[in-house]
């Protein structure tokens, strides 16, 4: 087991990624709190598997938008479960429209949840696992925080700015012994992408030189190796898990 007695809090953890890193942690011998949207069904998915993984499993609710949920919700996991060994950041929505017709609203609401939420959840982290002197976190990004791609400005404006801050909380993480990287997921099959037209999702997959979207299991498995020991001397780092999309691009 690679996450042994760890508690690893995932945000956005009632859907697609997050879930799948949800069930992965706790394959892996983790204690897990999943964080997502009061709204969602994460309650009842975080009770099915605590009943499977015993007292190893809670809900959370939780909107990163909100600074005062986020310091509770790191208070609250540190409370359920003593400690926090890592963090997977990866609440996020998507948004579309041409720049020169984005509403700020809806242009600061995909900077305020993929953005500022992973900073967010990060400082309540950080506070935490500098007391602890030890700790993981893994900022979800993108392949869209490294390459542009019209009509998601917001976007990838958030996604760069997640790869970005990640290199500087690595930096002062260092010293703490805390280490902070990023992940670059392609186009997973989960449900953000749901309502695709089938000639679009055509479209996404001939993007990837492996010849399909991923899954999601396959950036949890991604995930698990940045939270876990076996990445001790990683930090800093975007780790691309994108099927070859990026590996033709300069
Ligand atoms: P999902 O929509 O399946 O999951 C995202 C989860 O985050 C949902 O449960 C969502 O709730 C939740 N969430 C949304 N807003 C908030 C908020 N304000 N506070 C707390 N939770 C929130 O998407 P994915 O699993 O596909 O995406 C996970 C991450 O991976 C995102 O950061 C995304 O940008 C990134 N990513 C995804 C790719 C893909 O192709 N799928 C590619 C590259 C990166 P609700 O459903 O109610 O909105």
């Amino acid at each position: 087991m690679r996450l042994p007695d760890k508690t690893i809090l995932i945000t956005g953890g009632a859907s697609g990624i997050g879930l799948a890193t949800v069930q992965r942690c706790l394959q892996e011998g983790a204690n897990v709190v999943m964080a997502d949207l009061p709204g969602s069904d994460g309650p009842q998915q975080a009770q099915a598997l605590d009943a499977q993984y015993p007292g190893r499993c809670a809900f959370l609710p939780v909107d990163v938008t909100s600074t005062e949920q986020v310091d509770a919700l790191v208070a609250a996991a540190v409370g359920r479960f003593g400690r926090l060994d890592g963090v997977f950041n990866n609440a996020g929505i998507g948004g579309m429209s041409p720049a020169e017709q984005y509403p700020d609203a809806d242009y600061l609401r995909v900077i305020d949840i993929n953005l500022n939420g992973v900073f967010r959840v990060a400082r309540a982290a950080l506070r935490q696992m500098y007391a602890q002197g030890s700790g993981s976190i893994v900022n979800c990004a993108s392949i869209l925080g490294v390459f542009g791609q019209s009509a998601t400005a917001a976007y990838t404006a958030a996604k760069g700015g997640v790869v970005n801050l990640t290199r500087t909380l690595a930096l002062e993480g260092a010293a703490h012994g805390v280490r902070v990287n990023a992940l670059g997921p392609g186009y997973i099959d989960t449900p953000l992408l749901a309502g695709l037209d089938p000639a679009m999702r055509q479209a996404l997959i001939g993007l990837h030189p492996l010849g399909r979207l991923g899954r999601p299991e396959e950036i949890a498995s991604a995930t698990v190796f940045l939270l876990s020991e076996e990445a001790s001397f990683v930090t800093g780092a975007h780790l691309l898990v994108d099927g070859g999309f990026t590996a033709g691009k300069s």
